[in-house]
Formats: C-alpha cells, structure tokens, sequence
C-alpha cells in the first residue's frame, strides 16, 4: 500500500482482495485485471501493486516493469483464442488524457477489423520549424526533470 493511497482507490481494493476481479496474471509488483468496461473482449489493465496517480510519481523501476508485463500481455492476447488481429497499449496520464481511476494503469487490448474503438484526432502534417521548436521544448522538459 503506497503512502498516497486515496482512501477510495478501486484498484488498491483489488490490489487488497476486497473488491471482485478477473485476474489472468500477478507478481511481486503488478497486477493484471481485466477491465470491466472493456473497449474490447480480453481488455486488460496492468496495475503496479504501489498506488501512484500518473507518471509523475511512479518510479521508473515500477514503470518498467509495467510496461515489461504489458507487452508480455499484448503478445498473450495475441495467442488467447480471443478475437485478436491487432493490439493498442495505452495510457491514459491525467484527467485532460481521460484518466479516470486516479492508480497508475496501463490499458491493453485487442483490436480487430470493424471493432468500435476510435480516436479522433486532426492527424494534419506539421512543419519542421515546429517539430525542431517542439523538440527543443521536450530537450528543455528533460533537463528540468529532477537526476
Ligand atoms: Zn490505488
């Protein structure tokens, strides 16, 4: 149980036994439960066992070990017999990126022809100028980012 446990995290429950899930795998430092508000059959949650909201307060050991199980997941889901022509891992960091369960978790699931996930986005081409602007930014995130 992580010092930042907010008294009504759902997955720390789980993490707990006191609340119901579907668990296909577990370690020493993750969980994997299946979403109950599956995009598609076989949608998967990677959860570390310590509570962090986001990535600014997971270590990266932690981390690592999230998305380590999470690419074994996709390549399990690849294999289940579960309709499975694709895979997306995704992470939802943030309520602005639809973080809606506030425990760090890594989203994995099929995909296939005619499913209905969907991302909008205006996929437009940038110009170099503001690629090389942007990437200076990112360069200038990093060196801000605490040794
Ligand atoms: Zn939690």
């Amino acid at each position: 149980m992580g010092e930042h446990e907010g008294p009504g995290c759902v997955f720390c429950a789980i993490l707990r036994g006191e609340a119901e899930a579907s668990i296909p795998y577990e370690d020493d430092r993750v969980m994997v439960i299946m979403d109950i508000g599956a995009v598609t059959p076989g949608h998967l949650l990677v959860i570390p066992r310590v509570h962090a909201v986001g990535l600014e307060d997971l270590d990266e050991e932690t981390s690592t070990h999230v998305w380590r199980i999470g690419h074994r997941m996709g390549r399990a889901l690849r294999r289940s017999g579960l309709r499975c022509e694709g895979v997306n891992v995704f992470l939802a960091d943030g309520k602005a990126a639809f973080q809606e369960v506030f425990h760090f978790h890594l989203h994995v699931f099929p995909r296939f022809k005619g499913d209905a996930f969907r991302i909008e986005a205006d996929w437009g081409t940038r110009e170099r100028s503001l690629l090389d602007r942007e990437a200076e930014a990112v360069r200038s995130g990093l060196a801000a980012l605490e040794p």
